[in-house]
């Protein structure tokens, strides 16, 4: 039998900027995702997932083709390791996970990210931790058809125990920092979702685009908010930018707060990022906005924002570790009494992301 754990992750901080090679702070849980598995005598590739009653499998050594479910995203990844020459044997294996799944949490990415180390510990295969997180995007974007940026599996590769990472969307740089002690996550789904979302996703993404067009960059990440503040953009591409601008600001102002153990200072970024996205981006929801207000409110809370592409979804929070349960109720309490609605919380302890690496530090300098 070998086996292979994979988390999910949360954004911190950083919101939209992957696409705009820009600076991102998330974090791996200690929720994801379990591949167990063992090679097997059938010429056959196996997969069942716990609480999924399709089962699938695939006959060795044909081409694999998406089937439009859930196998795409562990059969994606077999496809881009025979693709890359590797030789696997016939197998089963069997999932189980511990996340949320389509929660915003990467429930995509800790499927990926536990079949792929699952495979490599099957064949004695070893993978540079980077190379593992590329491979794994790649069979997102291509089986699943999802287009998702490299943040999601860089997350539950790299993460660490009670440590932010820090990824740099345009080097590739990732760095993993310590999160000031006493203080946990909390993620609270509004379970109000937008219709519409991926027009206005794809909208966003056009709007920066254009404004770093205008502004004479390749991309946002080479703007200041100084200069988008004293351009000619009109007016709403400017708000887009200034969005775009601020997050890399706040990123790089949180890891400076991080490295004093500013809690404080952190949690006021989270609250500016979410002002951003409800003044700026429009990317918030009157729920995602209600919630941030009632966490602001709560003692304990260092901070709060709308988490992940927007237009609905869940907040995250960072609070006082001794608090959270208490804080969590009152959240809940408070959501219910205003909105009529349950919202759902998790208290997520920050946990270690799939495999043991250190930070990866691309050569800048090479090809
Ligand atoms: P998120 O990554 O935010 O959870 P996605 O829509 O990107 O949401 O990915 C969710 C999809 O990934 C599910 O619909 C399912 O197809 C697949 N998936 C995730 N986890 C599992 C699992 N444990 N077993 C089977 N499929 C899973
Ligand atoms: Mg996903």
């Amino acid at each position: 039998m070998y086996s292979a754990f994979a988390p999910g992750r949360v954004e911190i901080l950083g919101n939209h900027t992957d696409y705009n090679q820009g600076l991102v702070l998330s974090a791996a849980l200690e929720l994801g995702t379990t591949c167990r598995g063992r090679k097997i005598e059938e010429q056959q590739y196996r997969f069942r997932s716990e609480g999924f009653t399709k089962t699938y499998q695939f006959p060795t050594g044909q081409t694999l083709q998406p089937v439009a479910d859930w196998v795409d995203y562990p059969l994606g990844v077999l496809a881009m390791f025979i693709r890359r020459g590797f030789e696997i044997p016939p197998f089963e294996c069997e999932f189980s996970s511990t996340l949320p799944v389509g929660a915003g949490l990467s429930s995509s990415a800790a499927i990926e990210v536990s079949f792929a180390l699952f495979l490599c510990r099957l064949c004695g295969l070893e993978i540079q931790a980077f190379e593992l997180a590329q491979l794994c995007k790649q069979a997102e974007n291509e089986f699943a058809g999802v287009q998702c940026g490299l943040l999601d599996q860089v997350s539950s590769i790299f993460g660490k125990k009670d440590h932010f990472i820090f990824f740099d969307c345009k080097t590739h740089g990732v760095r993993r920092i310590a999160m000031p002690a006493g203080a946990v996550l909390l993620i609270c789904d509004s379970t109000v979702r937008h219709e519409l979302t991926s027009g206005e996703y794809n909208e966003r993404r056009y709007s920066c685009f254009e404004a770093a067009e205008k502004l004479g960059f390749k991309s946002l990440r080479e703007a200041t908010t100084e200069q988008v503040v004293n351009s000619k953009l009109p007016e709403l591409l400017k708000r887009r930018a200034l969005h775009i601008t601020g997050e890399n600001e706040r990123v790089r102002l949180a890891v400076e707060a991080m490295k004093k153990g500013d809690l404080a200072e952190m949690g006021w970024l989270l609250f500016e990022s979410h002002e951003s996205s409800r003044r700026n981006f429009e990317n918030s929801t009157e729920e995602l906005d209600e919630l941030v207000e009632i966490a602001r409110k709560i003692k304990g809370v260092y901070g709060s924002r709308l988490t992940g592409g927007g237009f609905g979804g869940a907040t995250v929070s960072l609070v006082e570790a001794n608090r959270a349960e208490q804080i969590a109720q009152e959240l809940v309490e408070e959501f219910r009494r205003r909105r009529k609605l349950e919202a759902k919380v998790l208290i997520c302890p920050v946990g270690d992301g799939a495999v043991e690496t250190e930070d990866y530090l691309p050569n800048l300098s090479g090809s």
